[in-house]
């Protein structure tokens, strides 16, 4: 697995070129919903995880070789901001290749003005707000012991300002956790503060890090989606299409499904019958962390491998 995956299809980015410039999940968060599975490195130490110029030249050549996107994406295994060469990057591949670049940030780095700046010239900004209050956030985000909320919060906002790019806001419903009239008032007014284009509100329906996670029942999205509109955001309901779209021309089922699941977990039933479709089977797609979990008492092909080399 290189640097660069994809194309795949992204439910707010459309046909998106995904960049992992980091180690298997490290991260700032330890979110109960993550689809990842747990944070093997919870950490708040920035280094410099990668290399700007090589990220540049794999971009560069994936689009030669497998044609235009809307976006390409910092979607790593964990935090992007963590990596000190991201703002490098993203400054290269905007001018260099003229490409719009996203970056997906759970924002608890924003604090940090080198990190604020470093993610000014992306073209599209999504930032995490699950939580209104402190104590909810501790519950679903499971947060570095170091980071503060009143920090967190205030770098959030500060970044809103600063920032003239498209700013999207990602609030995950966690059935008990944040999906009370209360808390969803409060995380709704953090997000009206922030202001983002659109703010989108989704439930876990893909294996979680912890099997207990429930997805709400819908008349809670519902909640948010009117608390939020009501402070007059633009909300929408992160829908997953099912089935997923296919793998775009000319990219390999195989590879296509292996890249795929190292976002998100993808539906078995659907990979079998995508794969089988196209004269290939499952067992081309499992090894290497690709493997078969069950979330309610439904199968699913999803990235899971061993920890190798990054604790601490
Ligand atoms: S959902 Fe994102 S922020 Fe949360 S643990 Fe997973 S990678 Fe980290």
């Amino acid at each position: 697995m290189g640097l660069v995956f994809g194309p795949v299809y992204s439910r707010r980015l459309g046909v998106s070129l995904g960049v992992n410039n980091l180690p298997y999940k490290v991260c700032t968060y330890s979110c109960v919903y993550c689809q990842l599975g747990r944070t093997i490195r919870l950490t708040v130490e920035r280094r410099r995880y990668s290399d700007p110029r090589r990220v540049l030249e794999e971009v560069g050549e994936a689009l030669e070789g497998r044609g235009p996107v809307d976006y390409v994406t910092f979607v790593p295994d964990g935090e992007p901001t963590l990596d000190l060469s991201l703002g490098e990057a993203v400054r290269l591949l905007e001018a260099e290749l003229g490409v719009r670049v996203a970056v997906l940030t759970n924002g608890s780095l924003l604090w940090l003005p080198e990190v604020r700046r470093g993610l000014l010239e992306a073209s599209l900004v999504s930032v995490k707000v699950d939580a209104g209050s402190e104590a909810v956030w501790r519950r679903v985000d499971r947060p570095h012991p170091s980071l503060s909320w009143g920090r967190v919060r205030r770098g959030i906002l500060e970044f809103s300002r600063e920032y003239g790019g498209t700013l999207i806001s990602e609030t995950m419903l966690v059935s008990g956790l944040n999906d009370g009239d209360g808390e969803i008032a409060e995380t709704a007014a953090l997000a009206a503060e922030a202001g983002p284009r659109v703010a989108y509100v989704a439930i876990p329906h893909r294996p979680p890090a912890e099997a207990w996670v429930r997805p709400p029942p819908w008349e809670r999205v519902e909640a948010a989606l009117e608390a939020m509109r009501r402070l007059g955001l633009d909300a929408r309901p992160l829908h997953t299409p099912e089935p997923p779209p296919p793998p775009p021309p000319g990219v390999d089922p195989v590879e296509w499904v292996r890249d795929t699941v190292r976002v998100h977990p993808l539906p078995l039933d659907y990979v079998e019958r995508l794969l089988a479709g196209r004269g290939r089977s499952l067992d081309e797609a499992l090894g290497g962390g690709v493997v078969v979990v069950e979330y309610w008492g439904r199968r699913f092909l999803a990235y899971r491998p061993r920890p190798r080399g990054v604790g601490g």
